[in-house]
């Protein structure tokens, strides 16, 4: 098993460069030392949390004269000179003390190569759509199948009486019969692409306080500093085999409210008018939740006609990574919205991580 190395120079204190407000939500790595927990440096910090979050688990790290090999799937560091070993863990950062250097994430990033995420399961192949080429379906229905119907519910309005003509109370009645994780690598080397780039691009940008947020599954690592999200996909079943074997083809997507691309939602309500517009109480159907980049966000006050999202008003002519429009009041013609949206307009920016079967 080869080890991937990622070089640091040696710690130094990092300044403070933002407020602390202003900054993404970060992680601390500790090792275990007699019997205590030790902060990493925040340099190793960025290296050990962005290359958690690309899913690698194995990387090198330098300290003075020192080596360490760390593994994340046992969580341990070894010192390949003296041969000590250590438990480390990642742990919030109450404190918000850390501070994330963006030059190292983008260097751990780099240094990702043909390397499975860690956190991908084995298992048994389930496929509903025969030979699927590259892509590897896992059922996980085992041990996701409680998780899903609990986001299923957390994630469905429970009275749709102020909700006309949407499928609110139907997605609490829908059942989670199977679930799939979907091994896409070849695609999945593009989207670690796509998202090293947002996280060089969108610096912080910050996503609005009103979108909900799905909780990932445990284990299952998202990347903050890339404003990534998970979120629901509904669409016919047609298209389902296309987008879990090349992604979201955003090119043969109708134009939406806010722009031509794909759309995501964290509501699965939501997310089942777009899989059938009359959908039955007793239709089975299939749900993707996805990884999504939400990067520097246009948050749309009322529709929004385009084939990208609105340029930043950068000096560089760059447009924003997505379009987000949130449940609320709305200007225009559309007074209300009741459920909030994100629209991406990117091949690469979306990652179909489960398919799950709803009856
Ligand atoms: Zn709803």
């Amino acid at each position: 098993m080869s080890c991937i190395v990622a070089v640091v120079e040696p710690c130094q204190a990092q300044e403070e460069s933002q407020e602390k407000e202003q900054k993404p939500k970060v992680w601390k790595w500790q090792y275990g030392q007699s019997g205590a927990w030790c902060d990493h440096c925040s340099d190793h910090n960025a290296c050990l949390d962005e290359a958690y979050a690309c899913g690698q688990a194995l990387l090198q790290l330098t300290h003075g004269r020192h080596t360490y090999s760390i593994d994340m799937d046992r969580m341990e560091q070894h010192n390949t000179q003296t041969g000590k070993r250590r438990s480390i863990r990642r742990v919030t950062d109450e404190s918000g003390t850390a501070s994330v250097d963006l030059s190292k994430v983008a260097a751990a990033i780099a240094s990702v190569v043909s390397r499975r995420p860690h956190y991908w399961p084995s298992g048994i192949h389930y496929s509903p759509w025969g030979t699927m080429g590259q892509v590897d379906l896992i059922d996980v229905s085992a041990t996701m199948a409680t998780v899903m119907q609990q986001r299923l519910h957390d994630t469905a309005h429970a009275d749709d009486s102020a909700f006309p003509n949407s499928q609110c109370v139907l997605a609490q009645k829908k059942r989670v019969a199977r679930v799939l994780h979907i091994q896409n690598f070849d695609f999945w080397m593009c989207y670690a692409a796509r998202r090293a780039a947002v996280v060089q691009k969108c610096q912080g940008a910050r996503l609005p306080e009103a979108l909900p947020a799905i909780p990932a599954p445990q284990g299952m690592p998202l990347l903050e500093a890339a404003n990534e999200l998970l979120l629901w996909h509904g669409s016919g079943k047609d298209s389902l085999r296309s987008i879990i074997q090349h992604g979201f083809d955003p090119r043969i997507s109708r134009a939406g409210l806010y722009g031509e691309g794909s759309y995501f939602t964290p509501w699965a309500c939501k997310a089942l008018q777009y899989v059938k517009t009359s959908l039955q109480a007793d239709d089975s159907c299939i749900l993707l939740l996805c990884r999504v980049l939400v990067g520097c966000p246009y948050q749309a006050q009322t529709s929004y006609k385009g084939r990208r999202p609105p340029e930043r008003n950068d000096s560089f002519g760059s447009v924003h990574d997505s379009v987000v429009s949130v449940a609320g009041p709305k200007q225009g013609n559309r007074s209300q919205q009741f459920h909030d949206e994100v629209a991406i307009s990117e091949n690469t920016q979306a990652y179909p991580e489960y398919a799950v079967f709803l009856k």
